[in-house]
């Protein structure tokens, strides 16, 4: 009887075996799903033939649906029906409340930091919603390919902070599914052009969706992208082409700004369908249903289009000569353009956009599937089929980190832009003596007050041999890994004891917010520098009270008598009334004046503790 070969638990899979990776675009308004098979990357489409899954979700009791069949019912259960759950994965309910009235759903006003939201099936939160979607497309990807999935690649926006990076992969934990690395979308759509392979140099990224608008500026060096500048506006998409085309509508024919829910709806889509046919034709015929049951029918030139959408375009362009400022290029350092999104589709997108980097953008693979197709062949390299491919993948971390030192200061470890994975280390000390705990404060940001940044953290570092101030050695590292996560760690050098903590912040920040901190952190620079040295005064000022307090306390009483001491305390007081005063000259004024009063009180202690030092050892021994 011949043997049958049974592999151990665990163990590699034969070499020459292929292993069924994806990548997934989890967009805002479609996701996609896409593969490498027989060396071309391509997308899957369902069983009708259809690649786009619309990124919605609808609840009912007892059942959940997803796409095409959700996204049909929108209009009529708007509340059970969930389309945005991108915008909101990652966010706290404080966020959630900036991107206003305009989301329709019953989010649960307890007291929860994640937004969760009231649907026929129960409390959902955006994570379960995301999830949804890749257990669909996991499926998909599962029945086409015949076989279980070793892991998937899935595509984020390169502002995506640390919380929307890990709530999109719990998302993924939660449908099931091995996430072999999170990839930037702009990252994906470049290596889906092989532009990884390609000469040296600077490319941009021009992704217009459904809602969001994003610019990346990325730089290929040896091999490797990093990401140099991102960009965009959160809230600028088709869906802003769909909105003017229905206001020209209104006002051809005559309806008024009070038409109900349904109207608006009805010409919205009818502002899609014009829009999107114009891409193809110079004309087209704009028919909508009015309320009364009337039709109203009207001819759009493209032409007539390209004027109305043209402030749109116009802030697009606008956002991409931001990103070029901040990665410190011109349009003409650009060598390639590609574009992304279905946007991308609309002539006079692709016309500006050219004319803007005196280039013909990339657009020959379909600017919908090019992000899932640059994914799938990431995840086709991570999951092994092709061992001697080296690439690697390098994103930017949008704003600084860093820890709360006294004063209220932020230090910063690792600046923004840098690329990741990075990892970081500094040495920060005790302030008091016999201090045996520090308390850290990570923060993220560009001011120089912890107060005008915000908090990601705060944890311990416990268990410090006890020493005088300013002895111990506190190394404090920042890593960040390859999917933008940071752990935090302190180890005290001396004795070894360390903390740590995995940053996962309760909430992020939209690109909005990175952007209006930016804009503060360089209207408020000057303000900031003098406030900081003020602080550092301030501070300089407390360690030198705690110093001398601690020093009168010990041997006052033995090298000093009376008038001396009554002196020394005088100046001492003299530095304490005007420690807090926001004069930096006056403080630094009572501390120099504190030191030259003092002066024969240090000489004494330092006589004092050479003379302890040398006791019980022969005088020879120091020469
Ligand atoms: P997202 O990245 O937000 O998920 P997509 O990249 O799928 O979005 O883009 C969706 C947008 O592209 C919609 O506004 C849609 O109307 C628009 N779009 C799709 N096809 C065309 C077309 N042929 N002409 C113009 N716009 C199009
Ligand atoms: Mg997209």
């Amino acid at each position: 009887m011949a043997l049958l070969q049974i592999s151990e638990p665990g163990q590699a899979q034969a070499p020459h075996q292929h292993r069924l990776a994806v990548g997934i675009d989890l967009g805002t308004t479609n996701s996609l799903v896409a593969t490498v098979r027989s060396g071309t990357a391509d997308t899957l489409p369902d069983e009708e033939g259809r690649h786009l899954l619309p990124s919605v979700v609808r609840y009912q009791q007892g059942s959940v649906q997803v796409g095409h069949e959700a996204k049909q019912t929108e209009t009529d259960d708007p509340l059970n029906t969930i389309s945005s759950a991108k915008r909101l994965i990652g966010r706290g309910i404080d966020d959630i409340k900036t991107l206003g009235s305009r989301l329709p759903y019953r989010f649960v006003q307890e007291h929860t930091s994640v937004p969760r939201i009231e649907t026929m099936a129960g409390e959902v939160s955006p994570v379960e919603v995301s999830a949804e979607i890749l257990k669909v497309l996991a499926k998909r990807a599962v029945s086409t390919l015949g076989g279980e999935l070793s892991g998937v690649v899935i595509t984020v926006p390169a502002y995506f902070d640390e919380a929307q990076r890990q709530a999109t992969k719990d998302a993924a934990k939660l449908a099931g599914v091995h996430v072999l690395r999170l990839l930037n979308e702009p990252t994906a759509a470049a290596v889906a052009y092989g532009l990884d392979k390609g000469a040296e140099g600077v490319h941009a990224i021009y992704d217009l969706g459904g809602g969001t608008f994003d610019i990346s500026i990325l730089r290929l060096n040896k091999g490797v992208f990093e990401v140099m500048a991102t960009g965009g506006d959160s809230a600028l998409g088709g869906d802003d082409f769909d909105r003017v085309v229905a206001e020209w509508i209104m006002q051809q024919a005559g309806i008024g700004h009070d038409a109900d829910h349904a109207q608006m709806k009805r010409l919205m889509l009818a502002g899609c369908t014009a829009k999107e046919r114009l891409t193809e034709a110079e004309e087209t015929l704009v028919s909508v249903e009015l309320d009364g049951g009337d039709k109203w029918q009207g001819r759009l030139q493209r032409s007539k289009f390209n004027e109305l959408i043209d402030p749109l375009v116009k802030k697009t362009l606008i956002a991409c000569r931001r990103a070029m400022r901040d990665a410190g290029i011109s349009a003409d350092e650009v060598q390639e353009v590609v574009m992304v999104g279905g946007s991308t589709r609309v002539p006079r997108v692709r016309e500006k956009v050219g004319e803007l980097f005196a280039t013909q953008p990339l657009v020959e693979i379909d600017p919908d599937r090019v992000v899932a197709v640059g994914a799938a062949i990431q995840a086709d390299i991570l999951a092994g089929n092709k061992p001697d491919s080296e690439m690697l993948l390098l994103d930017v971390i949008p704003l600084s980190l860093g820890i709360e030192t006294m004063g209220g200061l932020s230090e910063k470890l690792i600046s923004r832009n840098t690329t990741i994975p990075v990892a970081r280390a500094q040495e920060f000390t005790t302030f008091k003596d016999g201090q045996t705990a520090m308390a850290i404060h990570v923060v993220q940001g560009e001011r120089e007050l912890v107060t005008d940044c915000r908090s990601l953290a705060r944890f311990e570092l416990r268990g410090i041999p006890s020493m005088v101030a300013g002895a111990a050695r506190i190394r404090v590292t920042f890593a960040v890994d390859a999917d933008g996560l940071l752990n935090v760690s302190a180890v005290e050098q001396s004795s070894g004891v360390q903390s740590s903590i995995e940053v996962k912040p309760s909430y992020g920040l939209t690109d909005n917010e990175i952007e209006s901190m930016l804009r503060d952190s360089i209207e408020h620079a000057g303000e900031d520098k003098q406030l900081r040295s003020l602080r550092e005064q301030q501070v300089e000022a407390d360690r030198v009270i705690e110093a001398l307090e601690a020093a009168l306390t010990e041997d006052g009483d033995r090298l000093l008598d009376s008038d001396e001491r009554q002196q020394v305390e005088q100046a001492l007081g003299a530095l304490k009334s005007v420690a807090r005063a926001d004069d930096q000259k006056v403080i630094k004024g009572a501390i120099e004046q504190l030191e030259s009063v003092c002066g024969f009180y240090v000489e004494r202690r330092m006589n004092q503790s050479i003379k302890q030092a040398m006791s019980g050892h022969k005088v020879d021994e120091f020469e």
